[in-house]
């Protein structure tokens, strides 16, 4: 039994080690992408469930990496925030959207995802109104997506951020509402304009019709406080219709469409705008 331990070990050992060989590389291969610009954005459709219409995308990071081809962002946004690239990514992938975006119908708006560790920048909402200006995309086209992560603390970086941000016209979504420690007396206190629904309800409400009236609930909680609603993971007609007949403003899934890159995305506006 002494040996056989020894063996696990020597294995967990040769895991490990395996392990933070992959790491090492993937943080050089990382740093590599993000000079040779091989993080791309791709959008997923943000559909206003009254009329239908598409209003915007949500800006989801891919890595098209030379070897392992494209990569979802579980794969390496933890590891850009871990060493400090998260920042530069975020640069790279706004300017790209809003160079995007600049060839759209002006209406489309563009919602971009931050990560709670760049609020230490003090220079964000600078770089940001630079970048829109440069590109010349109104501030109320953009809208930020944060986790309540960023905001815990009340006199954070982020509140100075996002008010200043607010001012012009951004707008700030507070995604993945209900997961965390989502504290709904001090919803009212947040600077922010809309809650994202996580998919998880949705998910759930499927298996299990009462679970709809937490979604009903929480809409009317939010539109109380003057926020709108956005849901996410409508992979189903049922569920959008029933999103629509309980007030949710905007809607999100595989339903209403995929991520999908830049030509795909900019060639279905096309034929959108077209019939
Ligand atoms: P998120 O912000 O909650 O984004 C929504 C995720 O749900 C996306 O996964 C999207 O592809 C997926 N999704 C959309 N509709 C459906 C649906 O109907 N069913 C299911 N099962 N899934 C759906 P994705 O693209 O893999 O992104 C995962 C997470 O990575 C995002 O979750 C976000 O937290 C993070 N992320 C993505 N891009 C960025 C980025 O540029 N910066 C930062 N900081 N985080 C990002
Ligand atoms: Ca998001
Ligand atoms: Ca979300
Ligand atoms: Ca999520």
């Amino acid at each position: 039994a002494k040996r056989e331990a020894r063996g696990n070990y020597r294995q967990f050992e040769a895991n490990m080690a395996e392990a933070l060989r992959m790491r090492s590389t993937l943080e050089r291969d990382l740093r590599r992408a993000l000079t040779a610009g091989e993080i791309v954005p791709y959008y997923q459709p943000l559909i206003a469930l009254d009329t239908g219409r598409l209003s915007g995308f949500e800006v989801l990071a891919r890595w098209n990496h030379p070897r392992y081809g494209l990569m979802a962002p579980a794969a390496f946004i933890p590891l850009a925030e871990e060493i400090g690239r998260i920042g530069d990514l975020f640069r790279q992938l706004l300017a790209a959207a809003c160079a995007d975006a600049r060839q759209w119908p002006s209406e489309m708006g563009i919602s971009m995802n931050v990560s709670p560790t760049q609020f230490a920048d003090p220079e964000l909402a600078s770089q940001i109104l630079m970048t829109l200006h440069d590109t010349g995309i109104a501030p109320k086209r953009l809208e930020l997506e944060i986790t309540e992560s960023a905001l815990v603390d009340k006199v954070s970086s982020a509140h100075l951020t996002l008010t200043t941000l607010r001012e012009v016209g951004v707008t700030v979504a507070l995604d993945d509402f209900g997961t965390g420690y989502s504290n709904l007396r001090h919803l009212s206190d947040l600077p922010v304009d809309r809650v994202k629904i996580d998919r998880l309800f949705v998910e759930r409400a499927r298996q299990d019709i009462e679970n709809w009236k937490i979604v009903r609930a929480i809409v009317q909680f939010a539109h109380a406080l003057n926020l709108e609603t956005t849901a996410e993971g409508i992979e189903i007609a049922e569920a959008a219709d029933i999103l629509r007949d309980v007030g949710c403003d905007v809607g999100q899934g595989y339903f209403f469409g995929r991520p999908q890159s830049a030509a795909v995305t900019s060639a279905w506006l096309t034929e959108l705008v077209r019939n």
